[in-house]
């Protein structure tokens, strides 16, 4: 059987080094991540993981990259690389060898010991063979451009194309499908069309990433504004590597040594101040720069290594739709594995059909297209929204049956999405003790400068053992939708200090479920935070009026206790109500209901101009006469 070693390592609460230790003394082999045994042999594992509990201590052949750190420990890539250059002040790619005392230093950062050995060898594979199929599954970067508004995203992203784009068709105009891919000498890049983070973002929050790289482009006249943080924050917090292009820089206004200083504020460290940030200078009027941007893109693609694989399962996802007079439904889609083709049937999310025809970027009809191309095809059933994921199958019925299944999935990712417990402040003390989260993620919105300074200052003073509070954005003005798209896409909370949500924002956190909360006082809103991480946030509640009831006959059954027969005058009462039993003004009761029935029946809920039988919570001494008020409590949100 073939075993996943992160998870095996998890299992054990180890790190996946200790898997690799226990491999290597063991001579299994292990191929990237994971190995084959039987289950004879996963049972020695397992003994040798469970007596290497609680240690601190891991086994790593000599001649360790940083990639091979990331690894063992199972810690992400860009925490390894901080930690090199911040702490041990070394700078190394991620597949630099390190010398064998960094590597020590570096691990125990974390916490770890090194135990020096050999490393089990890997299967010998041709070394010609094993460069081909690696150099066959490399795949082009997937790039966004964003930033403020007005620094020149469009400019560039026209300039790019134009210079690098040849048309085919229609007089010399290329297409715009949604995305277009450059080809340079060493390599290609794909740049998608809709420039900003919102777009990006909406991907994200339906659960779509497609970009690779972001480019953010910065006016070198104007410098770092609103737009440019968002996009940082963005960015960040997708994971993404950001490139910085200090655009506009043949105006005699530039300044762009004043945008780099600028940009360290927000922790993006240009490589100039010893970051790792890449930056170039550029201009997208007389294309100054450009080429060593582009250069740039290839060289952080390089070291991130994508792949896919063009001939495995086909999928990808719709970058953007529309409906055309005479076309039909038309969709662009970013091929992600495998290979599209004219003819394939394909269930896009809800949409279903089989290519009638693919048209590429410059407008040229295509047979096929592989990983990270962006192609318009035609003949699909209806038109699909971006971020709809598009997969191949056998037959155009498959696809209609996986379309119409999705389609009720959707319903239900729709009614679960609604159920699905989002981070609130009341309930990160849950959410922690479920395991589920450790940190309370915070977007900050404030009226002025100064208050965004205070808020901040005084959250980041809020210590914690077990939660970490994190402000992942912050910024002057109302919340906005894209402050709730981002809090969806990494389940944070939205604080608003003096300002509100906008109409807009508002009904994009009513749908995903997003908690906004606002004060004017700050001692109440840095309390609340307070509270919450302690789990002291005690829920609300607020009588909500259900009610009239009369209570008509008293029906005395011995054994069953003592039924009131009862007539609603007025809304409802249901079998989970609250109620108060008046005799005249005096209330005679007040507590739960335990039994609600309709004749014989048990209900839920009778309603006004209905007979029931109600009995109550542990009292039964109601006359005839009584009235029974019904309420419930709900919780408020403050
Ligand atoms: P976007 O809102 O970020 O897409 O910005 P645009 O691409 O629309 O550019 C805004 C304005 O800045 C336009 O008038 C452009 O002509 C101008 N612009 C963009 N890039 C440059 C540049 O490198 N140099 C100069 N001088 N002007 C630029």
């Amino acid at each position: 059987m073939s075993v996943s070693i992160p998870e095996i390592a998890k299992e054990h609460g180890l790190v996946p080094g200790h898997v690799y230790g226990v491999l290597a003394e063991l001579g299994i082999e292990h191929e990237g991540d994971r190995f084959e045994v039987d289950a004879e042999v996963l049972e020695l594992i397992r003994v040798s993981l469970g007596e290497l509990a609680g240690s601190k201590e891991i086994r790593l052949p000599h001649g360790r990259t940083p990639r091979d750190v990331s690894l063992a420990l199972g810690v992400p890539q860009p925490e390894i690389q901080k930690c090199l250059i911040q702490k041990l002040k070394t700078m190394a790619s991620v597949a630099t060898v390190l010398k064998d005392d960094v590597a020590e230093k570096l691990v125990a950062n974390f916490g770890y010991t090194v135990h020096w050995g050999e490393a089990p060898k890997p299967k010998p594979k041709p070394a010609a063979e094993a460069a081909s199929a690696k150099a066959a599954l490399a795949r082009p970067p997937v790039v966004t451009i964003m930033g403020h508004v007005d620094h020149g995203k469009t400019s560039l992203l026209d300039y790019i194309r134009k210079t690098n784009v040849v048309a085919k068709e229609f007089g010399g105009i290329t297409q715009h499908i949604g995305a277009y891919q450059v080809d340079l000498p060493e390599g290609r890049i794909t740049f998608l069309d809709t420039p900003g983070h919102a777009a990006f973002t909406e991907m994200r929050a339906r659960g779509a990433q497609v970009t690779d790289i972001a480019v953010l482009v910065v006016a070198s006249d104007d410098g770092v504004m609103p737009q440019t943080i968002e996009a940082i924050n963005h960015a960040k917090n997708a994971k993404v590597p950001i490139i910085v292009a200090v655009n506009k820089i043949d105006k005699p206004g530039a300044r762009p040594d004043k945008v780099l200083q600028e940009l360290t504020q927000y922790e993006v460290i240009p490589e100039a101040f010893g970051g790792d940030t890449i930056t170039c200078n550029v201009s997208a009027i007389t294309g100054e720069g450009v080429p060593q941007l582009l250069e740039m893109i290839l060289l952080q693609a390089e070291v991130m290594q994508l792949t896919a694989d063009p001939k495995g399962a086909t999928r990808g996802v719709v970058v953007e739709a529309k409906l055309e007079r005479g076309r039909g439904p038309v969709a662009t889609v970013l091929v992600q594995e495998g290979t599209l083709r004219v003819g394939d049937a394909v269930a896009v999310t809800a949409a279903y059909g089989k290519i009638k025809a693919m048209t590429d970027y410059k407008g040229e009809k295509v047979d096929a297209a592989g990983p990270s191309a962006p192609v318009e095809i035609l003949g699909l059933s209806e038109v699909p929204m971006a971020g709809d994921t598009v997969i191949v199958v056998k037959s155009e019925r498959d696809a209609r049956e996986i379309a119409e299944q999705r389609k009720d999935d959707d319903r239900l990712k729709d009614i679960r999405q609604a159920h699905k417990p989002r981070m609130t402040l009341r309930g990160i003390r849950e959410k922690l003790t479920q395991g589920e989260s450790k940190e309370l993620l915070l977007v900050i919105k404030a009226d002025v400068q100064g208050s965004v300074e205070a808020v901040r200052g005084l959250i980041e003073k809020i210590e914690n053992e077990e939660v970490e509070v994190k402000i992942i954005h912050y910024g002057v003005g109302s919340v906005t939708e894209s402050d709730v798209l981002l809090a969806s896409a990494s389940d944070a909370i939205v604080v608003g200090f003096n300002v509100k949500p906008e109409g807009k924002a508002k009904a994009e956190a009513e749908r995903h479920k997003v908690e906004i909360r606002t004060y004017n006082i700050i001692y109440e809103l840095i309390d609340d935070i307070h509270k919450a991480v302690k789990g002291m946030l005690e829920p609300k509640f607020e009588e909500m009026y259900l009610g009239t009831v009369d209570i008509r006959v008293k029906f005395d059954f011995s054994r069953k206790g003592v039924i009131a027969g009862c007539y609603v005058t007025d809304g409802k009462v249901t079998r989970n109500a609250r109620c108060r039993v008046k005799r005249g003004r005096e209330v005679v009761f007040e507590g739960a209901i335990s039994s609600l029935k309709h004749l014989k029946d048990d209900v839920r809920e009778a309603t006004v101009g209905f007979e029931c039988g109600i009995t109550f919570d542990g009292w039964q001494d109601f006359q005839v006469g009584d009235q029974i008020e019904a309420y419930e409590m709900v919780q408020i949100n403050d």
